[in-house]
């Protein structure tokens, strides 16, 4: 079977992307090339921290590979978080990297004035497959919620509610979040490529 690295360790992404293509591809994660490196993520944009991923994978361990970067745009906030939405609060210092609850806080300050409260999450899929690069896109738009509901989820889905829909993602839960998200419509249009 044809192997193709998915450059993550986080089970939930492998154990869906597994579901769809384990039957054609063998895909090993970062662990299962034994790549314990830091990857450089030192981009300004989602297209190129997916790509510099998706590089370093190629071009130190010679197999075909995808890479995926994802964050949240808000419209009021020209695009902000973006790129930086893990760590949106550790920019000003008031959290961590990865502090959902700082980085939420911050996102519901920024937009306290603000009428315009659309938002997009936004994911980028980089394959690189017998040395050509391929890249795409999945977008789920929605508004941001003047307050946390939920429980399921993580990072912004307690204040993130899709068009269509008078819940936030962590009050829809998994299952519907992974039927419209912006990561299922990336992979699902990695896996259409890969199985055309
Ligand atoms: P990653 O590229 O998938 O690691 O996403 C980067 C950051 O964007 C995460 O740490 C979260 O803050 C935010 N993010 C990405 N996808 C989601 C999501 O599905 N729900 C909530 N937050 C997300």
């Amino acid at each position: 079977m044809k192997k193709l690295v998915f450059a993550t360790n986080n089970k939930h992404k492998l154990t869906e992307v597994r579901a769809i293509l384990g039957s054609q591809f063998e895909i090993l994660s970062l662990d299962d090339i034994n790549c314990h490196e830091d990857i450089p993520e030192t981009a300004d944009n989602l297209e190129d921290n997916a790509r510099q991923k998706a590089e370093y994978i190629y071009q130190h361990y010679h197999l075909d590979c995808f890479a995926d970067d994802s964050g949240l745009e808000v419209e009021a906030l020209q695009g902000a978080p973006g790129v930086y939405s893990a760590r949106y609060a550790a920019l000003e210092g008031t959290g961590e990297a990865h502090d959902s609850k700082a980085n939420m806080n911050r996102l519901l300050r920024e937009l306290k004035d603000k009428d315009n409260r659309k938002a997009q999450f936004r994911t980028i899929v980089c394959l690189i497959q017998d040395g050509k690069e391929h890249t795409f896109e999945g977008i789920v738009e929605g508004t941001i919620n003047p307050e946390e509901r939920g429980s399921s989820g993580f990072g912004y889905d307690p204040i993130f509610m899709p068009n269509g829909y008078d819940k936030t993602f962590a009050e829809l839960g998994e299952d519907v979040k992974n039927s419209i998200s912006h990561r299922a419509r990336a992979i699902k249009k990695l896996v259409d490529f890969l199985q055309s």
